[in-house]
């Protein structure tokens, strides 16, 4: 007869078999034949509360997970030890081929808290031999915190210690190869237990915020950005616009596509064109107001989401999309809209992050599909002529969130007829 806790494993079996195994059988015959195809690798901490894949609402295949006390990833190191943590993350990043490493902390870890207050645990025990290669995170939490208020030097502990193992996981020469190739992408993540938030590493700030994907990133958070002092991607022109201002003759109706605070929509108004410029935040539609002014330009503003805006026909004799990352499925129609909305001979031009840019800490989404490359602009915009059209890598300094080597798309395309 089965202990009371052995009795309630095999029942979750039960139900997980009913739930799973017999009316998804398909999935599980996949499976039996070897296969598995998770995209992201989760290293998670030992911890009762912080179960990966129930924090993720995954199913079974969707998660390759490796749990250690602490959430810690080692640095690389190539000798005869028994390297659990390194092999899982080298057989999801070679085998696997994950596109993810999520490396996701905890409030209240005990682990980290071993490390801060290694007299709590066995003195020279595993407990604290492997909580001391997080020893880095511990000096730099005291630095910031003092060691005044104990709860607080843990919390910033476990955050300083999740920003350390993505300084490991770069140690290891196939994830940095993959990195570079814009194949895998890596991720900090923090579970609050106590607020119920899941924090996001912010690079290369190197701080926390609460996490949302940027596909639903709503016009409430665009204006919370916007409502920072100081302008949000800075006050000079993006350097592709530049670059092309030449395009921008006197009198030219300009259609400028999620502005912002009006960088690029007050340079081209600085050329003599007529400037519209449509922006999701009104936030921002009114600092661009205030710029445009200040500039002593006029730059029309329309707070608009894209997905639906009216861009008109036959109206314009340039489009403007400068970092304008949006989910495919509106980007795609947006972008037949811009072609019906230029006139004959007008110009769209456009910069963007390319999927090579994940893992960059540069700037731009992290995800694939709010990314451009010389594939789907061609097949988005084939009723334009081709007059420029470069993938490459480039300096980016347009305010703090794009600062530093990117890889970008630009195009310069027009419409014949
Ligand atoms: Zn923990």
């Amino acid at each position: 007869m089965p202990k009371k806790e052995i009795a309630r494993i095999m029942s979750g079996f039960q139900e997980f078999r009913e739930k799973y195994y017999t009316t998804n059988d398909s999935l599980y015959r996949k499976f039996a034949t070897g296969w598995q195809g998770p995209k992201s690798l989760i290293i998670g901490c030992c911890d009762s509360r912080v179960d990966p894949a129930i924090i993720a609402s995954a199913g079974p295949g969707d998660l390759f997970v490796v749990r250690n006390v602490a959430n810690l990833v080692p640095p690389y190191e190539r000798d005869s030890g028994h390297h659990g943590v390194s092999a899982a993350i080298e057989y999801a990043v070679l085998n696997l081929k994950v596109e993810h490493v999520i490396v996701l902390g905890h409030r209240q870890c005990g682990g980290i808290r071993a490390l801060v207050f290694p007299e709590e645990t066995a003195p020279n025990g595993f407990v604290q031999q492997w909580v001391k290669m997080a020893e880095p995170a511990k000096l730099r939490a005291l630095n910031a915190q003092g060691s005044g208020d104990r709860d607080q030097l843990c919390r910033r502990c476990e955050l300083e210690s999740i920003k350390i193992s993505i300084e490991n996981l770069r140690t290891f020469p196939f994830v940095a190869d993959a990195v570079k190739a814009g194949r895998l992408s890596l991720l900090g993540l923090y579970f609050d237990i106590e607020k119920g938030e899941l924090l996001e590493l912010n690079e290369p700030s190197g701080e926390f915020s609460i996490m949302k994907p940027d596909s639903s990133r709503t016009n409430a958070d665009w204006d919370e950005r916007y409502s920072q002092s100081g302008f949000f991607f800075g006050t000079e022109p993006n350097d592709f616009l530049v670059e092309n201002a030449g395009l921008f003759k006197k009198n030219m109706r300009v259609l400028c596509l999620a502005d912002g605070e009006g960088r690029n929509s007050v340079f081209i108004a600085k050329q003599g064109c007529q400037v519209t410029a449509v922006d999701f935040s009104s936030v921002a539609i009114e600092k661009m107001k205030a710029f445009a002014k200040k500039n002593g330009v006029q730059v029309e503003g329309i707070c608009a989401d894209l997905n639906d805006f009216d861009l008109g026909t036959k109206k314009w004799d340039a489009v403007v999309s400068i970092w304008c990352h949006l989910p495919s499925v509106i980007r795609k129609k947006l972008h037949q809209r811009v072609v019906q909305s230029l006139k004959p001979s007008g110009i769209y031009l456009l910069e963007s992050y390319t999927p090579n840019q994940i893992g960059k800490a540069t700037g731009g989404p992290k995800d694939p599909d709010m990314l451009l490359d010389e594939a789907k602009v061609k097949e988005e915009l084939a009723p334009l002529k081709t007059v420029k059209l470069i993938e490459t890598e480039r300096e980016v300094h347009e305010g703090a969130r794009h600062n530093g080597l990117s890889s970008v798309i630009q195009l310069v395309a027009q419409k014949l007829i």
